[in-house]
């Protein structure tokens, strides 16, 4: 059994990471209201923000990715980062395996026998073991297929919105780039090649919170528990830690990187590995103050629980770093060197 939760905070400057909406030459930036206090009031504002969808593509793209360079099973349409996940029998890709599953949903669905003769709760468990099996993306990351009996995976992993940390939300602004397009040549031609345009982009202190239930990968657990040996499980569990050490190691995540790659400095990465129960780590929206709080609630749920809950931070801020320490905290000096130490623990705990 063996939890990860993970909350971050990033100074991140010039990011176009999810844009969504063209209007005119004026490409927009996701915003979302956020409500926080201010002395004995409350208040609201619209702010930048990056919403868990966005960042739960990168992660599973960078599972797609490493899982094809393993060896280990993808699904047609996953490998190619379109992650529709079998929600539909227009779209199960052409691989064999995909060709028979969606055989066996047409014999279920074409009527031969009413919803009543089917056996459903077979039909619904063979589905999800067919796919965990096939696909460690929808294995990972969950699907739903809406047909006639539906049948749903939730997702593993958790991802929130990257929001702007409500403490310095006073300094998380949006601003327009103005572009143009240089094409004095072409434009005589073409009257659009001079182009002007406006893109918005975001700066802020983003924080950011996501879980990764680690003992459930390679199980299904839709209508009953079976799991696949525990040799496949663990190249789960080890592709699963280091898609995340990929992405946020090397600041692969949003959109628009190709001409907005965001300036992103973490202030703090903090990761929580739990067992049996699930422990998460406290918002790090709140405040900076969110790592004292986790390591206070992470000692209280381990008492309460009798569970384990072992903590892991990365910073390469020196009096964050001691400040850490002292409340018992492991801390490392690059994301990699936590992760992997996370990952290698995480393996031990896998039975
Ligand atoms: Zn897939």
């Amino acid at each position: 059994m063996a939890f990860l939760s993970l909350g971050l905070r990033a100074l991140v400057n010039v990011e176009a990471m999810n844009m969504v909406e063209s209007v005119g030459n004026i490409v927009r930036h996701r915003k979302a209201a956020v409500i926080f206090r201010r002395d004995s009031s409350y208040i609201v504002r619209w702010v930048p923000a990056v919403s868990g969808e966005c960042l739960a593509h990168s992660y599973q793209s960078w599972l797609a990715d490493l899982a094809t360079k393993r060896g280990l099973p993808v699904c047609e349409y996953c490998a190619k980062h379109e992650f529709v996940k079998h929600a539909d029998l227009k779209i199960f890709g052409s691989l064999p395996w995909e060709q028979r599953l969606a055989e066996l949903v047409k014999s279920v669905e074409s009527g031969r026998g009413s919803k009543r003769s089917v056996d459903t709760v077979a039909f619904m468990h063979e589905f999800e073991k067919t796919i965990v099996g096939n696909c460690v993306v929808e294995d990972i990351g969950g699907f739903l297929y809406a047909g006639r009996i539906p049948v749903k995976r939730t997702s593993r992993f958790a991802s929130s919105y990257m929001i702007p940390a409500l403490d310095v939300i006073e300094k998380a602004v949006i601003e327009t780039q103005f572009q143009v397009r240089h094409a004095p040549t072409a434009s005589q031609s073409w009257e659009q090649a001079q182009m002007t345009y406006n893109v918005e982009v975001g700066s802020a202190v983003y924080a950011w919170s996501f879980y990764l239930d680690l003992a459930s990968i390679g199980c299904c657990t839709a209508v009953k528990r079976e799991c696949l040996d525990l040799e496949q499980r663990r190249k789960r569990v080890e592709l699963a830690i280091d898609a995340l050490m990929l992405m946020l190691e090397n600041r692969l995540f949003g959109a628009k990187q190709s001409r907005y790659t965001p300036v992103v400095d973490y202030e703090i990465v903090l990761t929580s590995l739990s067992q049996p129960l699930p422990f998460n780590v406290s918002p790090p929206a709140m405040g900076i103050e969110f790592v004292e709080d986790t390591a206070r609630r992470a000692q209280a749920f381990a008492k309460a629980t009798r569970s384990e809950v072992e903590l892991y931070a990365y910073t390469r801020n020196k009096d964050l770093a001691e400040n850490l320490r002292e409340l018992g905290i492991k801390t490392f000096t690059t994301i990699t060197e936590m992760l992997s130490t996370v990952k290698q623990r995480a393996l031990s705990m896998l039975r």
